[in-house]
């Protein structure tokens, strides 16, 4: 019983990985999100069998049917990650129950809280995996799409009974965080993006101390690629930074991690 539930999960993120390409996409390009997906490069309309997320870029070896010029391996490469971050979410949330009998599952599967708990933190990697996609391309933060991202996780934080002042607190924190960046760089080592970002990390993380946990561990990681870039690459110091890649990271490793990193470090505290 469970696995289809984990089969489920698996298909649910490849689809969703593919909408999220086309999403980026036409979000950068303005263009309507509906209709159906064209090529890119010869625009002719793209048939649903050739829309099969992976298994139809590997099928064409990567190249369009049509004009046969290359698909960014982006594209695949995104589904397979949606897919897998979609299973680990579910594993993450009912992962206790999975030796269950098919009937308790399927109870646990219903309760209210969890499922709503699930479909928040699926939403909260979608919405990661965007902003990655789109900062890493075009080191940029697409403003209609955080707007949108925040109205329906609000909603979500709601539904599940985070209440509004801590709700309100994180949102204030993760943008004063980089609004305060930003005046002291004077917008050099920040970008007005940042800030909107900052405040969605609020609402994906009610509380304070998940939120530093999800801003400190996207420092760690950039400042770790960072020195990586500059040994390998002999890249300067001014290379442009795409705070929103590592931010997502950071929140993505928060949303599994979080809470065990901040009971260790309480622990570390108290002891
Ligand atoms: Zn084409």
């Amino acid at each position: 019983m469970a696995y289809i539930f984990l089969f489920g999960s698996l298909i649910l993120g490849l689809i969703i990985g593919s909408f999220l390409n086309c999403l980026v996409w036409r979000l950068y390009k303005n263009k309507s999100l509906w209709g159906r997906s064209y090529c890119p490069k010869c625009l002719k309309k793209i048939h649903w069998y050739d829309n099969i997320p992976v298994l139809s870029w590997l099928a064409l070896k990567g190249s369009c049917r049509h004009c046969r010029q290359a698909i960014s391996v982006q594209y695949p490469l995104v589904e397979f990650i949606t897919g897998i971050l979609f299973v680990l979410v579910f594993i993450r949330i009912y992962g206790h129950g999975l030796a269950y009998s098919s009937l308790d599952f399927y109870q646990l599967i219903m309760q209210g809280g969890l499922l709503g708990n699930l479909v928040r933190a699926w939403l909260i990697v979608a919405v990661m995996i965007m902003v990655f996609i789109y900062d890493a391309r075009w080191l940029m933060i697409s403003l209609p799409a955080i707007i949108w991202s925040g109205v329906l996780i609000l909603i979500f934080d709601l539904a599940l009974g985070y209440g509004f002042v801590s709700i309100l607190l994180a949102v204030l924190i993760g943008a004063a965080f980089f609004g305060l960046q930003f005046l002291l760089t004077k917008g050099r080592g920040i970008g007005e993006g940042d800030i909107w970002l900052g405040g969605l990390m609020g609402l994906m993380f009610p509380d304070w101390r998940l939120l530093l946990t999800a801003i400190l561990s996207s420092y760690i990681i950039g400042a770790i690629t960072g020195l990586v870039m500059m040994f390998w690459a002999k890249k300067g110091l001014k290379t442009k930074v795409p705070l929103g890649v590592f931010l997502a990271l950071g929140a993505i490793i928060t949303l599994f991690f979080g809470s065990e990193v901040i009971r260790w470090y309480w622990g570390l505290l108290s002891a």
